[in-house]
């Protein structure tokens, strides 16, 4: 799942009882997506923290697909195979001393990759966050800041954060939040938080990864109020239908896939979905599958796997991935 990478296991004994009924559909493969896409939401880490996030994957997860020495040739392999044409890479320091050596090495992947976006990070103990937030824009040329609070352990609306809520708003650049699963990380992050940082850094965009999963519909009440913020739809169809193995339902009949149904197409323009590879809900093809699976329409879908991400980047990175646009792979859909 998503996003935890800490050095101990801190599995209990409740989340492996049921998460170990947890399968991937299907084998880890290949992906067997057919159309190219953006993958919005990669981890590509440096070996000492990609060590970490597996070996905490498979202690949550046993039945993971994804190997567990999956290293990042092996996670580069998996994108191209799997047709991801570009994609954001996300990193996030666990320790204060690690914010520098992330971010010189997603700048570095970023030089090493051009059709990979980057996303600065540092850590809530780290001083002089404006600095840090600004060195992540403009001498590394990241879209915006990445954090993840439950595992880096801080509020969102902790006043130490506001210098790097200030830079970024000042800038007009986006903040990179994951929210949901409460219940898993036994955390929590009301939605009132969120709205309180939209209302105060009114220019600072929030892309919402995992749609504050499972409290999806207040994810898009809140989308609905503040214009400002992005959905990114990450594990979200993948936890869906984990819910729907858990009930003995088809994931068609879920309410939740009824709720997307119904009111994704009124964010067209503010949704965008990724893989969370290595450490998603299942292999890369059980992944996409996923996602088309709910079965949205053709466009919304390519607005979601292609043009959202796209347009951040043309906004935030112009002339970035010029060429990729320039291929015209939307059509290809
Ligand atoms: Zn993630």
């Amino acid at each position: 799942m998503n996003d935890f990478a800490g050095n101990t296991c801190p599995c209990f004994s409740f989340r492996i009882k049921a998460l170990a009924r947890w399968t991937p559909r299907v084998r880890y493969n290949v992906c067997m997506e057919p159309h190219p896409h953006i993958d919005a939401h990669v981890h590509i880490l440096p070996a000492w923290r990609l060590a970490g996030l597996m070996r905490w994957i498979h202690c949550a997860f046993p039945a993971h697909p994804v190997p567990e020495d999956i290293d990042r040739a092996h996670i580069e392999s998996d994108l191209a195979a799997g047709r991801a044409r570009l994609f954001f890479n996300l990193v996030y320091p666990l320790r204060p001393r690690e914010t520098h050596r992330l971010n010189a090495f997603n700048f570095k992947l970023t030089q090493d990759l051009p059709h990979c976006a980057g996303w600065g990070s540092l850590h809530p103990e780290n001083t002089d966050k404006a600095a840090a937030t600004h060195r992540c824009i403009h001498e590394y040329g990241f879209l915006g800041m990445k954090f993840h609070p439950f595992v880096q352990e801080f509020s969102i609306t902790d006043p130490a954060m506001h210098p790097v809520y200030d830079t970024l708003c000042a800038l007009r650049r986006p903040l990179f939040l994951h929210t949901g699963f409460d219940e898993f990380y036994k955390m929590n992050m009301p939605p009132e938080q969120i709205a309180e940082l939209a209302r105060r850094w009114p220019d600072m965009p929030i892309i919402l990864s995992h749609m504050m999963f499972p409290r999806m519909r207040e994810t898009l009440d809140l989308m609905d109020a503040h214009p400002q913020l992005i959905g990114d739809l990450t594990n979200v169809p993948g936890s869906i239908r984990w819910r729907a193995g858990l009930n003995g339902k088809s994931f068609g009949d879920m309410p939740e896939t009824q709720l997307l149904r119904r009111r994704l197409p009124g964010f067209a323009d503010r949704l965008i979905y990724g893989s969370d590879h290595p450490a998603g809900m299942g292999g890369y093809a059980d992944i996409y599958a996923d996602f088309h699976a709910l079965n949205l329409s053709r466009d919304l879908a390519q607005a979601i796997l292609w043009r959202n991400p796209l347009a951040l980047v043309h906004k935030y990175l112009p002339g970035r991935w010029r060429a990729a646009s320039a291929a015209g792979y939307e059509t290809d859909f």
